[in-house]
């Protein structure tokens, strides 16, 4: 498959594609990005990698982190992640209070704000360095020292984190978190603000579609059977209350943030990283879900 003269269609076919939508402004900083930022890259499991634009800029993973720490989970917390966090999807917006008074404080999915807060208190819990231990794992899979968080991003969040503070506090006040309540957000609103680029998280998203295995060391991260549950996960809560337009669309599992960044994964074959910053109404990135939908009908191949 000459997976570079496809990513060079995209390239060519979305450049003056117009996805409408805007930069979310109630992260303050994230409101900065220039809107107009566009760039893809793919990895093969056998190293091979090919790519566009802007696809070397750090930027802001936001809710990608949340596979990170739920893969990070996994290892440390066990089977008993899944009597505090459900796996259905949700159907309502990712930071929604709704349905969890009706659910007795357990979150749909660890993909929507409620369910990866729990997972935070979980990794709380369990490490004894919860920050640190989760950026030693996102630079082992990316096989990168240079990934940090962004500071300024995590303080922006926090000034402004009205929503997740409520969702924390009221999830403690049903008796699911165990930690500190602004233990949890400090560590969440960090996990959001890592920097990536899409070179970098198409690396480290390969764990997932290589059975666990990184790309470089083939090393087994996470097992093969957490690497399927996990991407069961993306495949159907990944997008929120879009989960379905994106299975429809692009027939892969994948996971969205507000930073406008998309990763996508086909097991056994690919992954790759997709960055556009303009968000749709559902907060996902317009563009970058468009490219990801050309390059499944460009191949022909999707999981389905
Ligand atoms: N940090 C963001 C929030 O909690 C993450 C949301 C997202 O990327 N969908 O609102």
């Amino acid at each position: 498959m000459d997976y570079q003269a496809i990513l060079n269609v995209i390239e060519k076919e979305l450049e003056h594609f117009d996805p409408g939508g805007k930069v979310p402004d109630y992260i303050p900083e994230l409101a900065k990005i220039p809107a107009n930022k566009f760039g893809m890259h793919l990895y093969c499991l056998n190293g091979d990698d090919f790519c566009f634009g802007d696809h070397d800029e750090r930027f802001s993973i936001q809710s990608i982190s949340k596979v990170f720490t739920l893969a990070l989970a996994k290892k440390h917390g066990g089977k008993k992640i899944w009597k505090r966090v459900d796996v259905e999807p949700s159907g309502d917006p990712f930071n929604s209070l709704l349905q969890l008074e009706k659910e007795k404080g357990i979150p749909r999915n660890p993909f929507i704000n409620a369910g990866s807060l729990v997972i935070a208190d979980i990794l709380i819990s369990e490490l004894d360095n919860p920050k640190e231990q989760l950026l030693e794992f996102v630079r082992e899979i990316s096989d990168d020292p240079s990934i940090e968080y962004d500071k300024k991003v995590a303080a922006s969040e926090n000034e402004h984190g009205y929503r997740n503070i409520a969702l924390v506090n009221y999830m403690k006040a049903l008796g699911n978190i165990e930690n500190d309540a602004d233990d949890i957000l400090d560590f969440y609103f960090h996990q959001c603000s890592i920097a990536m680029s899409c070179r970098q998280l198409a690396k480290a998203f390969i764990i997932f579609a290589n059975e666990g295995k990184t790309l470089n060391t083939n090393k087994k991260v996470i097992g093969a059977n957490s690497a399927k549950r996990i991407n069961a996960i993306m495949q159907t809560c990944g997008f929120y209350d879009e989960a379905g337009e994106f299975s429809f669309r692009v027939g892969l599992p994948g996971k969205s943030g507000v930073g406008g960044g998309i990763v996508a994964i086909h097991p056994g074959e690919y992954s790759v990283a997709v960055w556009s910053p303009l968000l749709n109404e559902k907060g996902n990135s317009e563009k970058g879900m468009k490219a990801l939908e050309e390059l499944t009908s460009l191949t022909g191949l999707s999981i389905f």
